[in-house]
């Protein structure tokens, strides 16, 4: 018999399980153990076994309002009745300007100009693309090499793994991106685990950008990017000032800065961006996820009037740059956009992760003394669990907690040995008990 064929007798999972090849996922250890969710409302997903689960990681970071709200499914609902797709190379429709304006109000500085694409990925390859051909334009061509980080996550085009630095997702795809550079991770156990919000220690790190601009020679380096809290691989907070000084190397030497704003974009760190937690901003920002809810899939590359200036030089008849997607602004995804921005605003939902981030602060650190648990960290509303290694294999302690938290009606996102927190930003004091009440037995009842 094929472990991978479920019976649908009684219950939601289909016969098939084998034809769909999953995304990340350990394919031939999930079809014998499926976990399929059939539903979901604001704060809960429904399993297939009928039960509710607390969201605990917005899905994928993504559901910052919580999930099916009716304004962002009834204008989904009405675009698509009304006009369900229009080209926008050559031709434009007017959701998609007004998506743009309303993005460019919100972002901070002047990052007031947004390329569409559909996916993290794509935001973050269009962002590396324009980075390139923006020194050219202004007739600095050399200037071509990539700059990211260890332990960066940033997508998983060609681009976005070169510039990445999560060693299993570049290892089997061969060169990648010729020209590319990291810096090294922020994280360091013995210097600042069990740090709240922003560790002291760590700030030095970014002096090593010198180090490669003195190797590679300023004139050659197009952009450097990262995520302002690198998310995927554990939740890594930027060490006070690391940023700023990223920010001050860059413009000393005329290297453009990209926040890859995928997960901390749309309220997940207190402010609608981390830039503005931070208090840096970049010359382009990349985004996704919360950007539509994730309620259709979009993303918006942000970029700063001086970047967007540099291609409008030409003859008015040329195109300024040779790069887009048939479902850049779709028509979905724009009206699905809008009604994010609108209920972001009118439920106060960023204001409401500020306020609630030290109480969700006090709870991830209420962890601390819990067996196994090596490394607590948090800031707005994200949290990184991080529990030793076991013997048996790195990342099997952290699977069999993540397994049995949603076995008790959490569910978490998973990285190695830690678990990483990250619900939709309309919980309450209440959520977050559960949440963490659940996890914490998770932890105590595995070895
Ligand atoms: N960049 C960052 C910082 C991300 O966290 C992610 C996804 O988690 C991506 C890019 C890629 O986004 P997508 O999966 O939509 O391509």
């Amino acid at each position: 018999a094929n472990p991978a064929r479920v019976s649908n007798e009684n219950t939601a999972v289909p016969n098939d399980l084998e034809s769909w090849w999953m995304p990340f996922t350990a394919n031939r250890q999930f079809k014998a153990n499926p976990r399929l969710l059939v539903g979901a409302k604001d704060m809960h997903y429904t399993t297939h076994d009928g039960r509710q689960v607390i969201d605990g990681s917005a899905g994928l970071w993504c559901v910052n309002a919580g999930h099916c709200r009716k304004p962002i499914v009834e204008a989904i609902q009405k675009q698509a009745a009304e006009m369900d797709f229009a080209p926008t190379f050559q031709m434009g429709h007017p959701k998609a300007f007004e998506f743009a304006s309303r993005l460019a109000h919100l972002a901070p500085g002047d990052l007031n100009h947004v390329f569409f694409a559909n996916s993290g990925s794509e935001a973050v390859d269009t962002a590396l693309k324009i980075a390139i051909a923006y020194h050219r334009a202004r007739g600095e061509g050399a200037r071509t090499r990539l700059i990211g980080r260890e332990r960066g996550y940033h997508g998983v085009g060609f681009g976005g793994i070169s510039v990445g630095g999560i060693v299993s997702n570049r290892k089997v795809f061969g060169p990648l991106l010729a020209g590319v550079d990291h810096l090294p991770h922020t994280h360091s156990l013995k210097d600042m685990a069990f740090s709240k919000g922003q560790p002291d220690w760590g700030t030095h790190l970014a002096d090593d950008l010198e180090r490669i601009v003195t190797l590679h020679d300023a004139s050659t380096i197009a952009a450097v990017i990262v995520e302002p809290v690198a998310g995927s691989t554990g939740v890594l907070i930027p060490p006070k000032g690391y940023l700023q000084k990223l920010r001050q190397i860059c413009d000393k030497h005329g290297i453009l800065l990209i926040f890859d704003e995928v997960i901390t974009g749309f309220g997940r760190t207190g402010a609608a961006f981390g830039a503005e937690t931070f208090g840096v901003i970049p010359d382009m920002m990349t985004t996704a996820k919360g950007l539509t809810n994730a309620a259709v899939p979009a993303a918006a590359v942000f970029t700063r009037k001086h970047v967007h200036d540099a291609f409008m030089s030409g003859p008015e008849n040329m195109i300024e740059l040779f790069h887009g997607y048939t479902y850049s602004a779709h028509a979905l995804a724009c009206a699905a956009g809008i009604a994010t921005l609108d209920l972001y605003r009118d439920e106060g939902i960023f204001e409401n992760a500020k306020a609630l981030a030290p109480y969700w602060e006090d709870a991830v650190h209420s962890l601390k003394g819990v067996k196994n648990v090596i490394d607590l960290r948090n800031i707005g509303i994200m949290a990184g669990i991080e529990m030793a290694p076991r013997e048996d294999g790195a990342g099997k302690r952290g699977y069999e907690v993540f397994v049995k938290a949603y076995e008790k009606g959490l569910m978490a996102r998973l990285t190695g040995d830690t678990i990483a927190l990250s619900p939709p930003l309309i919980l309450t004091r209440k959520h977050i008990d559960d949440i963490f009440g659940i996890l914490k037995d998770a932890i105590q009842s595995v070895n």
